[in-house]
């Protein structure tokens, strides 16, 4: 039985096996429509027979929800499993009336970050882009299924994984999910966050119009390689390069996301390197105070730390917001998703 899934193909690539197995390409779209809108829709113009023949190639069958988890400030987290039984979490954020979801690229993580749950896992294997788009449709269903007029949420690539380490299905899902004719989502209306994977960076011209968001989390070398182990490899300023080296068009965005860690990244002497990095740059940063999770050795600073930091970039010119957490209460927060062995699947 074929495992590949039906959501790993482009409209492109539709048509070249329509072509390929001598159906007609004008049913692509409403094979296209049934599968990612309402499949009752192919009654009318695909014939069973037709989806039999497709179905030898690929696996019609979305990855299923396995457990869900509710916030009591609103997210929700999502247990996803695929069809190997291997999990990630994907979360559903809200925000002023609109939701963004928040999609793993990878089932654990390579990078290692010491701030993060996810880093703990490990790498088990990459996600193709049939999956990360499979996340996306089943949290955005779940939506309108609760709710009906909810417009279609944004989507930040800041689950588990280094989307740069997965960087061809991410990029592939991308266009799938922007594709109007498949789901829609503008590019603005996207953000990859990277941890300055240079390798995967190389590439990021040919994802043009998406935001990116980076996490520097101290402005020096020797400390940020204490939270990030690949800053030995590729150190701060190479990676600000690369995205200078970017144009940036207009409403696109450079985000420097900051956990704020008490007594480590906090003092005059961050603020001042980071006015030196960034001042009249187009970049906001985002002050994330941590979140913490079972075993870590960082600590989350006080209110009065976070307003005394802040005030402190705000005085040196630099755009700057702090993060409202949220979902920390399930471990849906930034750093904290990690499938647990203990819990019980539905
Ligand atoms: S912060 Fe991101 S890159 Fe680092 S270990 Fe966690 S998931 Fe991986």
């Amino acid at each position: 039985m074929t495992t590949s899934s039906a959501y790993n193909l482009s409209q492109l690539e539709w048509k070249s096996f329509f072509k390929l197995h001598n159906l007609s390409e004008n049913l692509v779209p409403y094979w296209t429509d049934g599968l990612y809108k309402n499949r009752s829709l192919w009654k009318e113009h695909i014939s069973p027979a037709q989806i039999d023949l497709i179905q030898n190639h690929y696996q019609l069958n979305l990855p299923v929800i396995s457990k869900i988890l509710e916030s009591n400030d609103g997210t929700y987290k999502f247990q996803v499993r695929f069809h190997d039984g291997l999990e990630v979490e994907s979360v559903l954020i809200p925000f002023h009336k609109k939701y963004t979801i928040c999609l793993s690229t990878q089932v654990g993580c390579a990078m290692n970050c010491s701030f993060c749950f996810t880093g703990t896992q490990g790498l088990k294997r990459n996600l193709e882009a049939g999956e990360i788009v499979g996340q996306y449709l089943l949290l955005k269903n779940w939506l309108l299924t609760k709710n009906p007029n909810s417009l279609l949420p944004s989507i930040v690539f800041m689950g588990q994984g280094e989307p740069l380490h997965n960087f061809n299905q991410v990029k592939k899902a991308i266009e799938i999910i922007n594709d109007p004719k498949l789901i829609g989502v503008g590019k603005r209306q996207m953000t990859l966050s990277t941890v300055g994977y240079l390798p995967g960076m190389q590439s990021l011209k040919e994802i043009p119009q998406i935001n990116f968001a980076l996490s520097l989390h101290s402005p020096f070398d020797d400390e940020r390689q204490l939270l990030i182990p690949v800053n030995q490899r590729y150190p701060i300023d190479e990676v600000l390069k690369k995205f200078d080296d970017l144009t940036f068009l207009k409403r696109q965005f450079l985000t420097i996301e900051y956990l704020l860690i008490k007594n480590f990244n906090m003092t005059e002497k961050h603020a001042e390197a980071l006015q030196a990095k960034f001042y009249n740059k187009k970049i906001i940063i985002n002050l994330i105070p941590f979140n913490p999770f079972p075993g870590t050795k960082w600590e989350r600073p006080n209110l009065d730390e976070i307003e005394n930091f802040k005030n402190l970039l705000v005085e040196k010119k630099l755009r700057v917001m702090v993060r409202r957490t949220k979902g920390d209460d399930i471990l849906a927060a930034c750093g904290q998703l990690k499938i647990n062995p203990m819990v019980k699947n539905l």
